[in-house]
């Protein structure tokens, strides 16, 4: 990096911190700048913009209703062609069924639903879902399917996104998850998933969503897909415009926001673009969260990832402009995932809880449990904390030199390796 580049980055970071808006060649500037000054920053604007004492996570549950899907993206190791041997799609009465036994494991009061693109299920198949949601758990918050699924709904029916929304906000759909977002640029899109939704249908629906008052709790960017700096900045800047409209005429804006890397050890991308060495990967992660934080000044909560990440990575990322820690709806997950080992699921959530607290109180903040709207419900008690630790044989000042993995654990491995294979 050149002097003029490394002045530039360190104006930027100045009038990030002065209050002023980032410019698209200024947020550009940051991927070449030094990642400890980029934390930094981060990491005080995280101070001001939320409670600074405090990190949350919430405990969802989360159903995958179907791994039937006819969008086939490359770097996707989840969907099945309809047919395959593995291939399964769930009936109402499955998914209810599993529903259940998430809150009996875990008392969640909010759920999200989202599978592949199954031509099979008719909207009638999505209405029956809602409604009996609804009937057995009035009070549940139901986060409902993705942009890619609701344009593949539009698809199937002929009719429009609000309209198909608007049914499904009128039979108990709450929230639409801004998921299928990757790297919102086509050119990324077109080569590893040609028939994926485009950015612009993509903007389209979550505009729409948020029209309408329904809640979009995150919405993320998966890196990773071959794109350059320049089409991330692109995403990121084209985000923060959405929301700006959103917030302009009154709404509620996104919620959250996340960012990730792909592995793409297991897909078909692996030989086009190449596997990366984790060590390069963590890094890497950890600047981004940075930068998504100082650049999307208009979405207030960021979130760090510990299922395909580890808990020492998230802890870093707490430190780095993140404020909640996700992927906690994976306690339920794991039940559903496992359905085998579904007696070991109580121990399991119990596990994953003693880890997310124990992260949480190593990034050096107060664990606190949320509900879907970040409102806190309610703090860890530092008995707690230690309780969590001494469960996981966490020594003092052992976290965070890696003396506790989950890779290593012989409950929560196998589970770590499903759930990274769906994330
Ligand atoms: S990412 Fe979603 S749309 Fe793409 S193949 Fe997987 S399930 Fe289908």
């Amino acid at each position: 990096m050149g002097r003029n580049e490394t002045y530039f980055a360190e104006v930027a970071l100045d009038r990030a911190l002065a209050g002023h808006r980032l410019s698209g060649p200024e947020i550009l500037s940051l991927f070449a700048a030094d990642p400890g000054a980029v934390g930094a920053a981060a990491h005080e604007m995280r101070l001001r913009k939320v409670e600074p004492t405090l990190a949350t996570f919430s405990i969802g549950g989360n159903i995958d209703h179907t791994n039937v899907c006819n969008v086939g993206c490359a770097f996707c190791t989840f969907y099945r062609a309809p047919g395959a041997a593995d291939a399964y799609a769930m009936s109402p009465d499955q998914v209810l069924e599993q529903l259940h036994r998430q809150v009996a494991v875990a008392d969640v009061k909010e759920v999200m639903i989202q599978g592949g693109i199954n031509p099979k299920l008719s909207f009638d198949w999505f209405l029956t879902v809602l409604r009996r949601i609804k009937s057995d758990f009035p009070d549940m918050h139901v986060d409902f399917l993705s942009p890619e699924e609701i344009r593949g709904l539009e698809r199937q029916t002929g009719r429009d996104a609000r309209d198909i929304m608007t049914e499904f906000q009128a039979n108990g759909m709450d929230g639409l998850p801004g998921a299928s977002a990757e790297i919102l640029v086509d050119r990324v899109r077109t080569d590893t998933a040609p028939l994926r939704i485009t950015a612009g249908d993509w903007y389209r629906i979550v505009d729409t969503a948020l029209e309408l008052g329904l809640y979009v709790p995150w919405t993320s960017q998966v890196t990773g897909l071959g794109e350059s700096h320049a089409e991330r900045v692109q995403h990121l800047v084209e985000l923060r415009a959405l929301q700006d409209r959103d917030l302009d005429r009154g709404g509620r804006g996104i919620a959250a926001h996340k960012v990730w890397p792909m592995r793409l050890n297991d897909t078909r991308l692996r030989e086009v673009i190449g596997v990366r060495r984790n060590d390069e990967i963590i890094e890497e992660y950890i600047q981004q969260v940075a930068i998504h934080r100082l650049a999307l000044d208009n979405i207030t909560h960021h979130r760090a990832v510990w299922r395909t990440m580890g808990y020492q990575t998230a802890a870093r990322a707490l430190r780095a402009g993140a404020n909640d820690l996700c992927g906690t709806g994976s306690i339920n997950a794991v039940d559903s995932v496992l359905e085998t080992h579904a007696k070991e699921a109580p121990r399991v959530s119990q596990k994953v809880r003693h880890g997310v607290l124990t992260c949480i109180a190593e990034a050096g903040f107060v664990p606190a449990q949320r509900d879907a709207f970040y409102q806190v419900i309610r703090h860890h008690e530092p008995a707690e904390i230690a309780e969590a630790r001494d469960a996981l044989q966490v020594a003092e000042g052992d976290w965070m030199r890696g003396g506790f993995s989950y890779a290593g654990d012989p409950v929560l491995n196998p589970v770590a390796k499903v759930i990274r294979k769906r994330a």
